[in-house]
């Protein structure tokens, strides 16, 4: 189904005082974002305005702008849902619910359009196209009904998660937007840094967590955080009412964990200084100042945002160390390193799951040895064969394949996490550990702040001197047996 709509007249006047001059002189190869957003909790929803400038890095010509509306996979009738059938009871604590994001109208452009597959794409045509390296702005107010879900976008019972709640733009590959669905296995996001300027308001009554520092002033009942960061691939927010915090330095940063349901936080911060220092040695310096790590209500372990990792409310003690260290290794293998999330999930969650292996490898009081992390991911791996060979006539092995080719959490969970363990593991056995460390060491310099090609994580491996592409190969066929 296709949406057109004609153009708000007027919403200029309502821009007039929403720039993008307020933060430090951005750099003009990256999108800037200035968003105001307000969370009403009588509505449970966000009225928000944004401009956004938007440089063509391709090499073509842009009739169009396009925006990935993530929020419209939460509404009614969504051929892809954001969480599958065994996790959609724990998810939707409250019955069934529903939200979506509503476009009130751009300036600055011709007309717009809710297209895609899914409702999931803005399209907004320009007065005249946009040449490669030229930059276009526009201005949007939209609203976005946050549905009750302990997920990424989510009212739950003890906080409100507020993640993809504005129109992102779609990545931007050479020749053209690439357009992605939201399936229920594995993050679809795929962005190239931003600058960002956002000014959150909510509630008084509410804490808002975003990861980065932000300036609060209060009001009428209502407290506005003012946040300015650049060279960021997203900025998400947790809002809550009955966070205790404990803080921590560690890798040149100030580490807080916000938490509510946790009874012993002192350990959960100190395994996400712990991990954030050993990354920082191991691999490279952590790029921001500020971490946190907030609990809350979430149907999955945990999920990543730059400077920012969720945990679940709902693990057990003994979990939490493997889901903070694995978060907080996506700091490096996403939010510094990109990869294309959607195209090759094993890039990012393959490496952050083996740093995690590094990490228990390197801190033996966590209780668990590098060999019992290996072994558990090929004793799931070969169940996941198994099972899959004997009910399925087959399994399909190839780690290189888009979300949308996942027949569910099971084969995600083990091909691009578990499979990636194996992978990693092998290359290192093959290398030594010296090597594999200086390869880790090059992709994190190199491809910092950029989108990072899987033949350019196996370059930084080849250059080492080894011969390590046909293993890499083997794996992201599907060739070789484990
Ligand atoms: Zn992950």
């Amino acid at each position: 189904m296709k949406k057109i709509i004609c153009l708000a007249l007027g919403a200029a006047v309502l821009f007039g005082g929403l720039g993008l001059s307020g933060c430090a002189k951005p750099r003009a190869t990256r999108a800037q974002y200035a968003i105001r957003a307000e969370y009403s909790a009588e509505t449970e929803s966000l009225a928000a305005e944004m401009t956004v400038s938007v440089p063509n890095t391709s090499k073509v010509s842009l009739g169009e702008l396009k925006f990935q509306l993530w929020a419209n996979a939460y509404r009614e009738g969504a051929k892809y849902k954001p969480v599958s059938e065994l996790y959609a009871h724990s998810a939707y604590y409250y019955g069934s619910s529903y939200g979506e994001i509503e476009i009130r109208g751009i300036t600055g452009a011709e007309s717009f359009e809710i297209c895609g597959e899914d409702e999931n794409i803005l399209a907004v045509k320009l007065a005249s196209p946009l040449a490669p390296g030229k930059s276009a702005e526009i201005s949007l107010t939209f609203e976005t009904e946050i549905p009750r879900i302990n997920h990424r976008m989510g009212v739950t019972r003890n906080t409100v998660n507020l993640a993809n709640f504005y129109p992102a733009l779609c990545y931007l590959a050479e020749d053209g937007y690439r357009e992605y669905v939201y399936p229920p296995a594995g993050d679809p996001f795929v962005s190239e840094t931003a600058d960002y300027e956002i000014e959150l308001t909510v509630p008084s009554d509410y804490t808002a967590v975003c990861g980065f520092s932000a300036e609060e002033s209060e009001q009428d009942g209502k407290r506005t955080y003012h946040v300015c960061e650049k060279g960021v691939r997203d900025v998400a927010f947790v809002l809550g009412k009955n966070f205790t915090v404990h803080k921590q330095n560690a890798a040149g940063a100030e580490i807080s964990y916000y938490s509510y349901a946790d009874s012993a936080p002192e350990e959960t911060l100190k395994c996400a200084a712990e991990s954030l220092a050993f990354y920082a040695e191991k691999f490279s310096d952590y790029i921001f100042d500020t971490y946190a790590v907030v609990e809350t209500d979430f149907v999955y372990g945990g999920m990543e945002y730059p400077a920012m990792s969720l945990v679940s409310s709902n693990l057990r003690q003994s979990e939490r160390p493997a889901v903070v260290a694995h978060e907080t290794a996506h700091q490096w293998w996403y939010s510094a390193v990109g990869s294309n999330q959607f195209e090759c999930a094993w890039q990012d969650e393959g490496l952050a799951e083996y740093s995690t292996a590094l990490f228990f490898e390197a801190h033996p009081d966590y209780g668990v040895t590098y060999s019992d992390f290996v072994g558990e991911s090929e004793r799931s791996y070969r169940a996941y064969f198994s099972i899959y060979s004997q009910t399925k006539g087959g399994a399909n092995t190839a780690m290189n394949r888009p979300l949308t080719q996942f027949s569910g959490d099971y084969e995600y969970r083990n091909i691009a996490y578990d499979k990636g363990v194996i992978l990693f593991d092998r290359v290192r056995e093959t290398i030594g550990e010296k090597r594999f460390y200086a390869a880790l060491k090059k992709y994190a310099e190199t491809y910092r702040g950029e989108i990072a090609t899987p033949e350019q994580l196996i370059g930084c491996f080849s250059k080492t001197g080894s011969k390590i592409a046909p293993v890499f190969l083997s794996f992201l066929e599907g060739k070789c047996v484990i």
